[in-house]
């Protein structure tokens, strides 16, 4: 979903499917505990998810923005600036000192993108044909991690092409990625 309005008109439409059970429809079910989030120069962003119930099964589920990563404190905008400079050659402690992060943050960020990037790359390679048929194929980069990055830039950019709606390149990639750039396995209804 690309904002928190969205969430709550898909939540009312009941158009939205229970992760857990794959099938239960979701009904309103209050908010979950406000987050803030730190964006780029020290920019803080205040999120307060909504909260959804399973009409069949009884879960709950925190439905975050696109742009915000499951359990983690920083936007999707910080993230993928942290690891573009990493793919450019800059060294941790520089992106952290520039970002404002724990230099552990910027490790970790890129740990985790680099452990599943072939499943990143194939996802958004198969998204960006499937916006753009004429697409011209991927050149490789020299890593799987560049790859990736890579293939999100081309997928957002055929997206942005296609869809009228004015999303940020930030919210493209979570929706392309499913909330999913750190950790492939959590849906972006988790957290
Ligand atoms: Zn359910």
């Amino acid at each position: 979903m690309a904002d928190q309005d969205a969430a709550g008109q898909e939540l009312a439409s009941s158009s939205m499917r229970c992760p857990s059970c794959s099938g239960g429809s979701l009904r309103p079910w209050g908010h979950a505990r406000t987050r803030v989030l730190r964006g780029l120069h020290g920019a803080r962003h205040t999120l307060r998810p909504r909260r959804a119930r399973c009409r069949d099964c009884g879960a709950t589920h925190v439905l975050l923005p696109c742009h915000a990563p499951p359990r983690r404190a920083d936007t999707l905008q910080v993230v993928m600036t942290g690891l573009l400079a990493h793919q450019g050659g800059a060294g941790a402690r520089t992106i952290a000192a520039d970002l404002g992060v724990p230099v552990d943050t910027v490790r970790s960020w890129v740990r985790s993108v680099s452990a599943h990037a072939q499943w990143l790359r194939e996802r958004a390679t198969r998204w960006a044909f499937r916006m753009d048929p004429t697409h011209p194929p991927m050149q490789p980069t020299g890593s799987p991690l560049g790859d990736a990055l890579d293939a999100l830039g081309h997928a957002a950019a055929a997206t942005a092409r296609r869809v009228p709606r004015p999303l940020t390149a930030w919210q493209l990639i979570g929706l392309i990625s499913a909330g999913c750039l750190l950790a492939p396995v959590a849906s972006t209804l988790s957290g």
